[in-house]
């Protein structure tokens, strides 16, 4: 069966078999049946035990069998030595999809990972999804059901919540409950030995109880799946992420720059940046968001309007706002003369407006529906600090019904204090309006919010541009390569790929003589470039392995026998194939651009400043593939030499058309050769805008 299919009926099942429901109170499949239970499923729900008997009123089976009408969905708590016969019967019932909360599989090693992967194969063979193994298991609040052994069902709520880790699932739907935050799905990943992220994530997007999606993940099993499926749901709704560990694609070594300048996690930020998906920076600011969002509208701009009854906390709203791509927005004049009139003479009638420490309920109500009026404000933060006459819980209820008269803009608030602010906040979290204790958090939820916003509007449908190539050239140098029991490219072979792929070199040959060297030079015509042509000689630099503008055959003969000296001196074990000799390019500004690949993501391009301090520099962003036009757009504007290439203090611009394409036809290339492994063109020379771009020294690598 479709995986999406399958997640249909997962979550909106006629009948849920509980495998290893129990009569004893502390043992999982008595949680299950409880919550299930509890949760108010109106489908039937069939508990089976091989003693038989009867759990909360329900009659137990024996055995799956002994149950004459359909099953659609089986959690599966049994002991794991018994889950592979168990899933077998599902199979054999007709079971469309299964929650396997019991553990024991790939976490617990060798043995464990090849039962997980029986258990796949026997779904795949009957068509079942499998959520898990080693979950806490599912919950829609929207049907409802609750197939957990967690301890409570979580308020009805529109936010989608995935989670790799069980345990802090328990611990959110815990705090949730105090937070009055709702959820439409629970669901917790466990070992994704079948439905991944991607999977869920895609369900989500469909389903039209869930207006916001959250993921907690360690991995993501399919990159490129998951990006896509991203790309195509974050226009219309937000999906916000944790992705904690560090990824082992890092643990590789690398020889290229690219490959050295790939952090361990920079396929995971240029994935979620490029798909439109949000890394929160932590699991507070994660669910901060999901309580800014929960019930509120999305901040159409990032004009914000600050209410307080103190300075000091305006102040520090402020600054929090600047330093995180808010604005403090300029009250329209109208605003300015109505909270003129209606505050005392001392009041603050500007941004943040200070309707200072006499304020009441009723002067905060004015205050905020003033600014929820004014068109110039996108969003709302209320600062209370509890004075002398300050009336806390009047105050509270004022503005929920502020929100209630002007639900459209986003209000946050941010009542300071301890145990006096308890009462408040509860009625505001009753009233749906999101309340913290610091404003930081207030802003920095509204700013992530904020940047979603933008994410969306910057993503467009846009196809990958195809350039023609000689891909069976390409394929050719590689056979060769092979064969030659190699991985890494001679330059000269390096320089042919590029080629072949329309990407303007510097043209090289290898010479084995410095006869041949010199009758190549005279074929380019001078002056040369002379390199030393070696698979482990990477920086030919580093060992004198270059000498540039050669301008006669003397000269010619000359660097051949002193590259060659060099390089059996300081690489006495390098294996050298000859010296390549290279026509000289003009200079232009030095960039790079290069691939590496990641475990999970694939192909990882960068591009940035080049030359021999790149290390040093660190001035590189990165794309995955496959990139649209705009992406390699982006891609060069991230960087700080991307301005420079615009043209400053009275430079010609240079040659951007070309670069970019340059980038795409690298794009194109590892997308079409995933033998190649890490790729670096550095430099890459940039020329005045008309005069293209020339790449002087290509590097790559194949890979086992
Ligand atoms: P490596 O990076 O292995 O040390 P390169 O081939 O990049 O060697 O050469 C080092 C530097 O020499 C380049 O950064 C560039 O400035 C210059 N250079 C190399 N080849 C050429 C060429 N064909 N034309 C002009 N300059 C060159
Ligand atoms: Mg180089």
């Amino acid at each position: 069966m479709d995986r999406q299919k399958g997640i249909d009926v997962l979550f909106n099942p006629r009948s849920i078999a509980v495998l290893g429901a129990s009569e004893t109170k502390g043992k999982l499949g008595n949680d299950v049946m409880r919550n299930l239970v509890d949760s108010g499923f109106d489908g039937r729900i069939y508990p089976i035990n091989p003693s038989g008997g009867e759990i909360l009123d329900h009659k137990v089976f024996r055995k799956l069998s002994d149950i004459a009408s359909d099953i659609d969905v089986a959690v599966v708590v049994v002991p794991a030595r018994a889950v592979l016969q168990v899933v077998e019967e599902c199979g054999q019932k007709g079971v469309k999809a299964l929650v396997i909360i019991t553990a024991g599989f790939k976490e617990t090693g060798l043995e464990g990972a090849e039962a997980e992967k029986k258990l796949v194969a026997i779904a795949e063979k009957y068509g079942m999804v499998i959520q898990g193994p080693n979950c806490l298991g599912f919950i829609n609040t929207a049907r409802p059901y609750n197939a957990t052994f967690a301890a409570g069902t979580p308020q009805k709520g529109t936010i989608a919540f995935a989670s790799q880790s069980g345990a802090l699932m328990t611990g959110i739907l815990d705090w949730s409950l105090m937070e009055k935050i709702g959820f439409s799905k629970f669901v917790s990943l466990g070992n994704k030995a079948h439905l991944d992220e991607s999977d869920f994530v895609e369900a989500f997007g469909r389903d039209p109880d869930s207006t916001f999606i959250l993921l907690y993940v360690e991995s993501i099993v399919n990159g490129r799946k998951f990006v896509e499926v991203c790309k195509s749901i974050v226009p219309h709704k937000p999906i916000f992420v944790i992705k904690a560990g560090v990824s082992a694609a890092g643990a590789r070594a690398a020889s290229s720059h690219t490959g050295s300048l790939t952090g361990s996690d920079t396929a995971y930020d240029v994935a979620f940046k490029q798909c439109g998906v949000i890394r929160a920076q932590n699991m507070a600011s994660l669910f901060d968001i999901a309580n800014v969002y929960d019930d509120m509208q999305l901040p159409a701009g990032n004009r914000v309007a600050i209410i307080t009854n103190a300075g000091g906390p305006g102040i520090l709203t402020t600054d929090a706002c600047e330093t995180s791509g808010l604005q403090i927005a300029q009250l329209a004049p109208a605003t300015i003369e109505y909270l003129k009139a209606n505050l005392p003479p001392a009041a603050a009638v500007y941004n943040p407006v200070d309707a200072l420490g006499t304020a009441l309920a009723q002067d905060y109500a004015m205050c905020t529906e003033a600014v929820l009026r004014d068109e110039n404000v996108d969003a709302v933060i209320v600062l209370l600090t509890p004075q002398a006459m300050t009336q806390v819980s009047e105050t509270a209820q004022a503005l929920v019904e502020s929100h209630q008269k002007y639900p459209q803009k986003p209000m946050v608030t941010v009542f300071m204090g301890g145990n006096s602010m308890v009462y408040p906040r509860i009625i505001l979290s009753e009233g749906k309006v999101p309340v913290f204790d610091f404003p930081e958090r207030a802003v920095k939820a509204l700013a992530e919010l904020y940047k979603y916003v933008v994410r969306r509007s910057s993503l467009k449908d846009e196809s990958v541009p195809k350039f023609k190539a000689d891909e069976k050239r390409v394929q050719q140098i590689l056979d060769n390569v092979r064969k030659d029991k190699r991985r890494v490219l001679l330059g000269s072979e390096a320089h042919a790929i590029a080629e072949a792929y329309g990407i303007p070199v510097a043209r090289i040959r290898l010479a084995t003589s410095s006869e041949e060297a010199k009758s190549i030079a005279a074929e380019l015509g001078y002056p040369v470039v002379l390199k030393i042509a070696s698979p482990d000689i990477v920086h030919k630099s580093d060992i004198g392995g270059i000498k540039v503008g050669l301008q006669t055959p003397e000269e010619v003969e000359a660097a051949f026998q002193l590259i060659l000296e060099n390089a059996r001196t300081y690489m006495p074990k390098a294996i050298i194939y000859g010296v390549d000799i290279q026509e000289m390019a003009d200079k232009g500004k030095e960039l790079i651009v290069g691939c590496s690949r990641d475990l999970q993501f694939g192909p990882l391009v960068m591009f940035g400043a080049g030359g021999i301090f790149v290390n040093y520099l660190k001035d590189v962003a990165f794309r995955l593939v496959p990139m649209t036009r705009s992406d390699a757009t982006e891609l060069i504007d991230e960087t700080k030499i991307g301005t420079l290439l615009k043209g400053v203090r009275g430079e010609a611009p240079s040659d951007l058309q070309a670069l970019q394409d340059t980038i795409l036809k690298i794009s194109q290339l590892v997308d079409d050769f995933p033998q190649i492994v890490e790729l670096d063109i550095n430099p890459l020379f940039a020329y005045e805008r008309g005069k293209g771009v020339s790449a002087v020294d290509v590097k790559m690598t194949i890979g086992e």
